[in-house]
């Protein structure tokens, strides 16, 4: 990261946009024009005629679009091409195809105008929206219009596009983005359009990088020269330097090498053998890491330990900091989700506040410190919501121990909603809050906290130092932190049970989710998702793959009825063994 600082820090040759779509390449830049519509707006002659043209067009722009809506179905699957079916829908509505018509028929106007006017009626409220959403539906709408009056002025869809060739235009629309993809297009770059732009969606689903709203790149970057997109972090270098082109070269060897380990697996589901879906998360630590997140396979980030931003920042985050930096990795995990947690000071961490604590463990950590310090809570919380936008961002409140401090973090987030409301700031009002439980109290009282909060995820790392009265960092005492220790096992039975009764999702965010032994036993207690070290997922997902639900279940039964660590991780070896499941041939 430092080198790439260092890179940005030498050189001007660079467009910063959003990092849409992940990946690296290097190639020839392709700028992409589109002719603009001329719109004729005198009155017809013959209205048959004109009804006949208007008809003709929206049978063109059908075909058209079915022929490019099987193509994306080829290329990504049912799901993501729906989008072309819901633009068939739009274009073949009859409601409109009527008013339309009625129209042209009453005002005796060229099809084409009508059709830009009825269709700007639309476009004017979506663009109106402060909404991001919204705004980016007005581009699907947009592309419809502009086919159907194409089709109309029978104009053809025209390229003059290379293969391999990195495309760049002022915007997208989805039909674009697939259509550039027949001829291996190596990456888009464009000025406008955001995250949740059909156009971002296909490219990623297509796997092809993509910066988008990446200013000014049609005037910066000429036609055929070499560029290099990075959509992992958004950047485009246009004429590069030498030691840029090698350090990317060295990237991209690097991520190729990473892919080619993780192989076969990355794709696949976390399904069990009798159909269980298992959802795996990643920990996130380091704003850096979000590289690893998106190339392991998992299904976004579970855990992101914000306080860990003081140690890399060197200082405490002011609002405005937090802001891009959450903005930021909700941005590059797009569509899938973060689960960003509050502050955990104290403790063994960042201690910058409170220095002198004689058991800093049992002192002001987590939600303790965060509710006597409600200033820098609010900041946090403000921040988190800005950066909610894009619906893909969760909080979430580490160290809870009663009803009470829940209680009072969910009025704090209520109050700092209804701050960003009187600013008109936009931001996520169904954003979902959950809380940690990691303290032994909130275990015990977890039914009665799953009716206060969104979801639970259970800090093992804490709850066995706490349950046990084991420091998790002391050497001494190592042998008794027993992650499958009776007491731990039957604890978090008890929470699962708890949330299961109450429908409340819960998932586990400690090292135990890493353990291959735990893997059974979470499944079997029935956890559904589970979030880990990125480098960690592809192991999980194996072992995941190759356990069978009904028999973890089983496999509890049996636990629940042991007295020792001991015993109780004979009894998971020897289901391992008894079901030929190998934990030593796994993919690293
Ligand atoms: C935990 O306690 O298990 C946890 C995930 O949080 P941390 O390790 O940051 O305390
Ligand atoms: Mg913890």
């Amino acid at each position: 990261m430092k080198e790439f600082e260092e890179i940005l820090k030498n050189s001007s040759n660079w467009i910063k946009g959003i990092p849409a779509s992940p990946g690296i390449f290097t190639g020839k830049a392709y700028i992409y024009t589109k002719e603009k519509l001329e719109i004729k707006h005198g009155e017809v002659n013959d209205v048959d005629e004109a009804i006949k043209s208007f008809k003709e067009a929206i049978q063109r722009s059908s075909y058209e679009l079915n022929k490019i809506f099987g193509l994306a179905r080829e290329k990504m699957g049912d799901q993501r091409a729906s989008i072309f079916e819901a633009q068939l829908m739009i274009l073949e509505d009859p409601q409109l195809i009527n008013s339309i018509e009625q129209r042209i028929i009453s005002e005796r106007r060229e099809p084409e105008f009508i059709v830009y006017e009825v269709f700007n009626k639309y476009l004017n409220v979506l663009y109106a929206s402060t909404e991001p959403y919204m705004k980016e539906r007005a581009l699907d709408i947009d592309d419809i219009m502009q086919r159907l009056i194409r089709n109309l002025q029978k104009k053809r869809w025209v390229s003059r596009i290379q293969n391999d060739a990195i495309v760049v235009s002022k915007t997208l629309t989805p039909a674009d983005t697939i259509l550039f993809s027949r001829n291996n297009v190596k990456g888009y770059i464009t000025e406008h359009g955001g995250l949740t732009s059909h156009a971002a969606i296909i490219a990623r689903s297509l796997d092809i990088p993509a910066v988008l709203g990446a200013i000014n790149s049609t005037s910066l970057i000429e036609d055929g020269s070499t560029i290099i997109i990075d959509g992992f972090h958004g950047y485009c270098f246009f004429n590069p330097s030498e030691s840029q082109l090698k350090y990317f070269k060295t990237k991209q060897e690097k991520i190729r090498l990473t892919q080619k380990k993780m192989e076969g697996i990355n794709s696949l589901p976390a399904v069990t053998t009798d159909g269980k879906e298992i959802k795996l998360f990643s920990n996130v630590d380091i704003s850096g890491e979000i590289e690893n997140v998106t190339s392991c396979g998992s299904e976004g980030i579970g855990l992101y330990r914000t306080e860990q931003l003081i140690e890399e920042l060197g200082e405490f985050p002011d609002e405005e900091v937090q802001e891009r930096i959450y903005s930021d990795l909700a941005a590059k995990i797009y569509p899938l989700n973060i689960t960003i947690r509050a502050f955990d000071l104290g403790g063994d961490k960042t201690r910058l506040f409170h220095p002198h604590e004689a058991n800093p463990f049992l002192g002001l950590r987590g939600v303790r410190f965060l509710l006597e310090n409600e200033e820098l809570f609010r900041m946090q919380i403000r921040a988190v919501l800005k950066a909610s936008v894009n619906k893909n961002v969760k909080f979430m409140i580490p160290m809870i121990s009663t009803i009470s401090e829940v209680k009072k973090c969910n009025l704090i987030i209520k109050e700092c909603m209804a701050e960003l409301d009187s600013k008109g700031i936009n931001y996520d009002s169904s954003i979902q809050t959950g809380i940690m439980i990691e303290v032994p109290a909130a275990a015990v009282m977890a039914s009665s906290l799953a009716k206060e909060t969104d979801f639970f995820s259970i800090g093992t790392n804490d709850l066995i130092q706490y349950l046990m009265a084991v420091d998790r960092g002391n050497d001494t005492v190592a042998l008794l932190y027993q992650e499958f220790n009776p007491a731990v096992l039957m604890t978090l039975k008890f929470i699962s049970e708890a949330a299961i009764s109450n429908k409340l999702p819960f998932s586990i965010c400690g090292e135990m989710a890493a353990d291959p032994m735990a893997v059974p036993v979470l499944i079997g207690l029935g956890f559904e998702s589970l979030s880990l070290s990125p480098s960690g997922i592809p192991v999980v997902k194996q072992i995941v793959r190759s356990l069978s639900y009904s028999k973890c279940v089983k496999l509890i039964k049996k636990l629940e009825k042991l007295e020792s660590e001991k015993e109780i991780l004979d009894t998971i070896e020897q289901f391992f063994i008894t079901h030929k499941i190998s934990r030593n041939n796994l993919i690293f």
